[in-house]
């Protein structure tokens, strides 16, 4: 059993300090944020994740997690502190820095004896170095402490399961006594730990994130030729999956990527690069690639309807993948604003993203949580999340409820098949489109 603090209680902080906690260990999440943390102590998640509630009443019952803006108490108090901090996208595309400074400082001036610092937030190479320098600034002179990069691999939607059944943990440790604490922290969840150096630990995770962006691109640059040569993505996919050397998973064509890491990780490490020298012409092809995927979206209801102008458009999704009520760099994001810019009214269903969506979007478009609702009258229907509602749609009902029946799908959802025998124009991506 450990004394743990988590600094960031968003996505990765809450899930792992619960999960930690779970495990039997004494965790308190801190945050600056003084009105998540009021939603937490009330029992509120700020955030939505499958069996995340559950776990953290749990937890809070039985004293082994707790939630404090004190962040300075919670650090005196641990052995181990986790950094769980946001590292946003900054202006030039490079990993903003400033919390996990911010975070390193307070660390540095609280080190009332030995402990064991980790990095848990997504970090360009070398900021192990920099939050050690930081921390010994403003730390009592001579007191020791380790740094550790420890990467998070957790799925939003899946989050818990994830990080309760890790298929792996990443730890680059300075000291081989600061490996054996977090790697002790870890036997709960996973056998398979990679030991690496600090820096390999940081660039790990880029690389991670970057690979499976780069197999998304990939399956959708065959997508689109595809549409040029007269074959269907999917079966190109489920023929090229079934190859254990390339595995079914990230082969999905559609939309592209979004979310809160692999826009701005893929970004990120091509800084990296950058910095280091060397010209990463693939990554950069790959974010190409993705931003096409979204404009095609727009393209497509314009060679199915025309102009847009005076037409009412149901955009079926606003979370960047099912599960989760994360919009950052949804494609509902970019293709909302392009609707509106091209004069069509928006009406948009989410079950869950709603809330977050409406502080990006604000009115420009009506929101609903109805499914039919919001297709209601509608001229064409965009399918931009694969909610189980969504997959579920009842096609029949769709086509009366539809002004035109006319379905953009960015997520290859339906059967070709299926679409044609009732009747639709039916665009998806890299499939053969049905009118
Ligand atoms: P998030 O924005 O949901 O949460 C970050 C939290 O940190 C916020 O609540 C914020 O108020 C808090 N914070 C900022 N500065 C602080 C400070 N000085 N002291 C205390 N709290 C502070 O972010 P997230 O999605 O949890 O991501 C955190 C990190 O983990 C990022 O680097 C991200 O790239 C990485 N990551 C995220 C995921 C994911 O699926 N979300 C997965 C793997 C890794």
């Amino acid at each position: 059993m450990k004394k743990i603090a988590v600094i960031g209680t968003g996505y990765v902080g809450l899930v792992s300090g619960t999960c930690f906690a779970e495990a039997g260990n004494q965790v308190t999440c801190c945050d600056i944020n003084q009105s998540k943390i009021s939603s937490l102590l009330q029992g509120i998640m700020p955030i939505y994740e499958p069996g995340l509630k559950e776990l953290v009443q749990k937890n809070v019952e039985r004293e082994t997690l707790a939630f404090t803006t004190k962040i300075d108490e919670a650090v005196r108090a641990a052995e181990v502190v986790f950094i769980a901090v946001g590292t946003p996208m900054s202006a030039t595309g490079e990993a903003d820095l400033t919390y996990v400074k911010q975070a390193a400082e307070t660390i540095g001036s609280n080190l009332n004896g030995y402990k064991v610092i980790v990095t848990k937030s997504t970090v360009p190479v070398g900021t192990g170095k920099l939050v050690e320098s930081i921390i010994r600034k403003s730390a009592p002179k001579g007191q020791a402490f380790d740094i550790v990069s420890n990467p998070e691999f957790l799925r939003e939607g899946a989050a818990i399961k994830d990080s309760m059944n890790m298929e792996r943990a990443v730890i680059g440790a300075t000291s081989d006594k600061a490996y054996e604490i977090i790697a002790e922290l870890h036997i709960p969840f996973t056998s398979n730990i990679v030991k690496s150096s600090v820096e390999s630990a940081e660039l790990i995770k880029y690389a991670a994130n970057a690979f499976l962006a780069t197999k998304i691109s990939f399956i959708n640059d065959i997508a689109n030729i595809c549409e040029r040569v007269g074959a269907d993505v999917t079966k190109v996919s489920e023929g090229i999956g079934l190859d254990s050397r390339i595995g079914s998973k990230f082969l999905q064509a559609g939309v592209g990527f979004g979310g809160s890491c692999f826009p701005k990780d893929t970004s990120a490490l091509l800084h990296i690069a950058q910095d280091s020298g060397y010209d990463f012409n693939l990554i950069k092809a790959v974010m190409e690639t993705n931003e096409g995927q979204r404009a095609q979206v727009v393209e497509k209801i314009m060679a199915a309807l025309g102009s847009l102008k005076g037409k009412t458009i149901s955009v079926l999704g606003l979370a960047f993948k099912p599960d989760t009520d994360d919009v950052r760099f949804a494609p509902a994001l970019d293709i909302i604003p392009q609707l509106k810019t091209l004069g069509a009214q928006v009406k948009a269903f989410d079950p869950i993203a709603i809330g977050e969506a409406k502080k990006q979007l604000g009115n420009q478009c009506d929101y609903s949580d109805d499914l039919y609702e919001t297709i209601k009258h509608t001229d064409a229907c965009i399918v931009l999340t694969d909610w189980k509602e969504v997959k579920g749609l009842d096609l029949v009902k769709v086509k009366r409820l539809l002004k035109r029946p006319v379905i953009v799908d960015g997520r290859n959802l339906f059967d070709l098949d299926e679409m044609h025998d009732l009747g639709y124009t039916y665009i998806s991506m890299g499939r053969p489109a049905v009118y």
